[in-house]
């Protein structure tokens, strides 16, 4: 039985005084949130403390947005994984599509990350989607990347998030039925029971019939995840499909 995890992508958004304002909103409308949804809010890395501080005895977890690609300390900008450790990070996204596209990622840079992440304890949330055409020859060569490096045991209690780029930000989410196609292939390629979430304009308004596909254990979650109710109803949602 896949447990379904809703992640928050909150990206550069927000400022101190909003982050704890929406933290606070959040965990008063998750209060009924059971053990049968993972909630993650992924904020930028220099509010994780103040976020730590915030869901700490709540049952929201908490999520980085990157880590450091090396372990070595001459890395100036970096945060290393056990920096995320340390602020309470169980999760961490890994290779999302904008960083990707704005700082050229590679799939070997984003396969040692994932590799980093899960020797710290870390839950990698990888990523992978494509742009437009094949998508399923994309997201294969993206996660092949990971088992060259790892071998199929590295999805092991990871995350694979498919978001298909055409998807993200725009307000036009994959179809329920083109989702599930998506996640059935990909989980037969990684082979494991890993969980499989799906990003890419999920709301309120279309997050229950996505996440009742199946293959679809959950979501990752951008522009709603700003929202205090919004974020709540979706997280809802997955409470609900996984309680039936
Ligand atoms: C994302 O950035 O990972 C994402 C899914 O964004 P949105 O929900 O805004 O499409």
């Amino acid at each position: 039985m896949r447990k379904p995890l809703v992640a928050g992508n909150w990206k550069m958004n927000l400022d101190r005084r909003t982050a704890v304002d929406l933290l606070t909103h959040l965990k008063s409308l998750l209060h009924d949130l059971n053990d049968e949804v993972d909630v993650v809010v992924c904020p930028p890395s220099v509010y994780l403390d103040l976020a730590s501080l915030e869901i700490k005895l709540s049952n929201i977890k908490m999520g980085a947005q990157n880590v450091a690609a090396t372990t070595n300390q001459a890395a100036t900008g970096e945060v290393s994984a056990e920096m995320l450790r340390e602020f309470g990070c169980e999760y961490v996204i890994i290779g999302h599509s904008e960083r990707r596209a704005m700082l050229g990622e590679t799939d070997k840079q984003i396969a040692a990350k994932f590799a980093i992440a899960r020797d710290a304890g870390i839950t990698p949330i990888i990523c992978v989607g494509e742009e437009g055409g094949d998508g399923l020859a994309v997201v294969s060569s993206q996660l092949r990347a990971v088992v060259d490096k790892l071998g199929m045991q590295a999805f092991e209690n990871a995350v694979i998030a498919y978001e298909p780029v055409w998807a993200i930000g725009t307000g036009k989410s994959a179809s329920p039925s083109q989702v599930q196609e998506m996640h059935e292939h990909i989980r037969e390629l990684v082979t494991t029971d890993v969980r499989i979430v799906y990003g890419g304009s999920v709301k309120p308004e279309n997050a229950e019939e996505i996440f009742a596909q199946h293959d679809v254990d959950g979501g990752l979650i951008g522009g709603a995840s700003l929202k205090a109710q919004d974020f709540s109803d979706i997280c809802h949602a997955a409470m609900s499909v996984a309680g039936r």
